[in-house]
């Protein structure tokens, strides 16, 4: 039977879909471009914000008339949008949906697909062993994934998940009431992950948590993220190693210096800082004041050198006023950050700030809020990738667009070339002549590999 995965949010939900595509092509099913072409659609959801739940409720609208047109298609729902306890009355509001799966978790798929017999006979034995080799339910052990089809022999940097679920309970946000509790997956099937998936051709992982520096505290003797960071540096094939995203409370000198010791680890952090405002991240419940947050910035400068650092900012929280916005203004412009992500605030079902405060910024000022910090950051980062204008950087190359090669530098910036050797999965040397603040052009350098 062909499938078709539909993937919003966050890279978690990539990586989730990956393990899906790969249980299922194990399963003996094949990949469709189109869900009109599929017998097995998914829709792998986020709902961190409003706008992406309705781009969810737009594609199930869409997929309506399709199971009413072919009833025997098997649709299923997986991710933030399902959440980890009873989703039922999602079947009784979108009847045409068939499945549901928590985040990370297709082990419902599977044996839906296997239970109706729509699992290639000599296979369907394999659900229960897929479920377990893809871990593809919480606490089992698992053992190696295998690329799905689209991304096998191509596929160069690739996300794994290290701690699922969250427990720091930010008043804005969904993702603990969605994902669970925090869960760190243990050293040893994290390392057989990045393993295979080095022997399969990636060359870049990037390591993912809610608050990915708290890897290992909740595991058997509290294995750190420096501890595996250092496991994965060992892995031959592997080239790069990068992790998101971090809590400012978390950051240990261990971890900065474990960053800036192994070659591997990319010198970029992602720590989001959310308000430049003490009072508005007190209601935040973000748990450090924006001094702190200053100090780690410096911290982290003095402790890697060529850093580059991102954040993330909520514009429009309740009861942001015109100067606390302004204290982030100031503090962006301050700080210089290599990258920012401005989102404007979204009131989420089951959070403490919509159940106690009123959504009282409105929508055109948060959007002016949004505008004025995007483009302040615009500006900066032009100026901080003008200063990269002549010097070389290093680029893992990724892919071809149109007749450029395209990759990232080890500080995350996005760099294009022109060359006519095949450069997918290998590092090259890359003289910047072009810099815009959203990437950056150059040529080929050398070929030190
Ligand atoms: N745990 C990660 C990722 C959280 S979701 C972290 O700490 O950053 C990614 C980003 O979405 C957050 O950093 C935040 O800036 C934004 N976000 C989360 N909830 C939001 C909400 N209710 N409204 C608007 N933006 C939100």
């Amino acid at each position: 039977m062909n499938y078709y995965v539909w993937t919003i949010g966050c890279q978690m939900n990539v990586a989730d879909s990956r393990r899906l595509e790969s249980a299922l092509e194990r399963l003996g099913h094949t990949p469709v471009d189109r869900a009109e072409n599929a017998d097995i659609i998914v829709l792998n959801t986020c709902v961190v914000r409003q706008s992406a739940e309705n781009k969810i409720y737009g594609r199930l609208g869409s997929l309506k008339p399709l199971k009413q047109e072919r009833p025997e298609t098997v649709i299923g729902l997986m991710g933030c949008f399902v959440g980890r306890g009873d989703a039922d009355h999602l079947l009784r509001r979108f009847p045409w949906v068939d499945v549901l799966m928590p985040p990370s978790n297709p082990g419902p798929l599977l044996r839906y697909l296997t239970e109706r017999g729509l699992v290639e006979e000599d296979r369907a034995m394999e659900t229960a062993q897929v479920l377990r080799r893809y871990r593809l339910q919480d606490g089992e052990a698992s053992q190696a994934l295998v690329l799905p089809a689209r991304e096998r022999e191509t596929l160069v940097s690739a996300y794994v998940s290290v701690v699922l679920g969250c427990s720091h309970a930010c008043s804005y946000c969904i993702i603990p009431h969605r994902r669970g509790p925090e869960r760190s997956r243990p050293m040893d099937e994290i390392l057989d992950e990045a393993r295979a998936l080095a022997a399969q051709g990636v060359r870049e992982i990037t390591l993912l948590g809610q608050i990915v520096d708290r890897y290992g505290l909740d595991l058997p003797n509290h294995p750190s993220l420096p501890n595996l960071l250092r496991r994965l540096h060992q892995i031959e094939g592997l080239q790069r190693i990068r992790f998101l995203t971090s809590h400012p409370n978390w950051m240990t000198d261990e971890l900065l210096d474990a960053v800036a010791e192994l070659p591997k680890v990319c010198e970029h952090i992602e720590v989001p800082v959310q308000a430049g405002d003490d009072e508005v991240l007190r209601r935040m419940k973000r748990g450090y004041t924006v001094d702190d947050y200053r100090r780690l910035v410096e911290r982290i400068r003095r402790r890697i050198a060529g850093v580059s650092i991102a954040t993330d900012i909520i514009v429009g929280f309740p009861g942001e006023t015109a100067e606390q916005f302004q204290h982030t203004h100031d503090l962006l412009a301050e700080l210089r950050l290599d990258k920012a992500h401005i989102a404007r605030y979204s009131p989420r079902p089951q959070t403490l700030a919509s159940r106690h405060y009123q959504d009282d910024v409105p929508p055109e000022e948060k959007e002016r809020r949004r505008k004025a910090l995007d483009e302040l950051q615009a500006e900066i980062v032009g100026q901080i990738n003008t200063r990269l204008l002549d010097e070389t950087v290093e680029v893992l190359v990724e892919g071809q667009k149109k007749d450029r090669w395209w990759g990232r530098s080890r500080t995350d910036k996005l760099v294009y070339f022109e060359d006519d050797a095949d450069w997918r999965g290998r590092l090259a040397r890359v003289r910047i002549t072009w810099a815009g603040p959203w990437s950056l052009i150059g040529e080929i350098e050398s070929d030190p590999s």
